[in-house]
């Protein structure tokens, strides 16, 4: 593997991403971010009073360690200061230093093929549908004893879909030249197999 080898990891909410951004950053030894936690910290400090500009531009790593970080508040918060532009720009230096480290990196999110970076060696954009991904996400909190009713999930789903697909800044998309991987029908190991096939071809 070169020195710096990225992997670009996009899609929606509950998508299972993370899990396939773990699994493939586990498997070949790689550094892993979830850049969706540097949204999360900026939107639970607007929720706290900080303005969401100077949130962002004062986020430190401890920041990322809160425990708040992900539940649904944070996560509607998150899409709601991630319209903002200054707000993405402010981020934009770590994520690509973090993509460029020696070793390599795997970053998940919605705009790392997109914007962060372009030029990623390999970019996935994982994918399923909104009613797969709220049940998913409803298994998931209700494990963690969390109230909400499937219908709750599904809204918060569909509602930070629409955010997130139509907001002017760096809206979620595929890359032009990403593999899209529907995880609808696949369990989770199939999905991680697939992704795994997909660097495998590119290293
Ligand atoms: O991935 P996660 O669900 O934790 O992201 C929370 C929110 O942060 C997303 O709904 C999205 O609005 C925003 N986000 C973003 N760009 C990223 C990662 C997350 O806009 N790269």
């Amino acid at each position: 593997m070169t020195a710096s080898f990225t992997i670009a990891i996009d899609g929606p909410a509950a998508a299972g991403k993370g899990t396939i951004s773990k699994a493939v950053a586990a498997a070949l030894d790689l550094a892993h971010l979830d850049t969706g936690l540097l949204y999360r910290a900026v939107g639970v400090k607007v929720l706290e009073g900080m303005p969401a500009i100077a949130a962002a531009q004062s986020l430190t790593p401890e920041d990322l360690q809160r425990g708040d970080l992900r539940g649904p508040e944070a996560a509607q918060a998150a899409s709601k200061v991630a319209v903002i532009a200054e707000v993405r720009a402010a981020l934009v230096d770590f994520q690509r230093a973090f993509a460029r480290r020696a070793g390599g990196a795997v970053l998940d999110g919605r705009d790392i093929g997109t914007v962060i970076c372009p030029y990623a060696e390999v970019k996935l954009f994982v994918t399923a549908s909104a009613e797969v991904r709220a049940q998913r996400r409803f298994l998931e909190l209700s494990a963690k004893g969390e109230a909400e009713t499937l219908e709750e999930v599904l809204a918060d789903v569909k509602a930070r879909d629409e955010r997130d697909m139509n907001r002017s800044e760096a809206p979620l998309k595929p890359a032009e030249d990403a593999v899209v991987i529907d995880t609808s029908d696949l369990a989770i190991e199939e999905a991680v197999a697939r992704a795994l096939q997909e660097v495998a071809t590119r290293r």
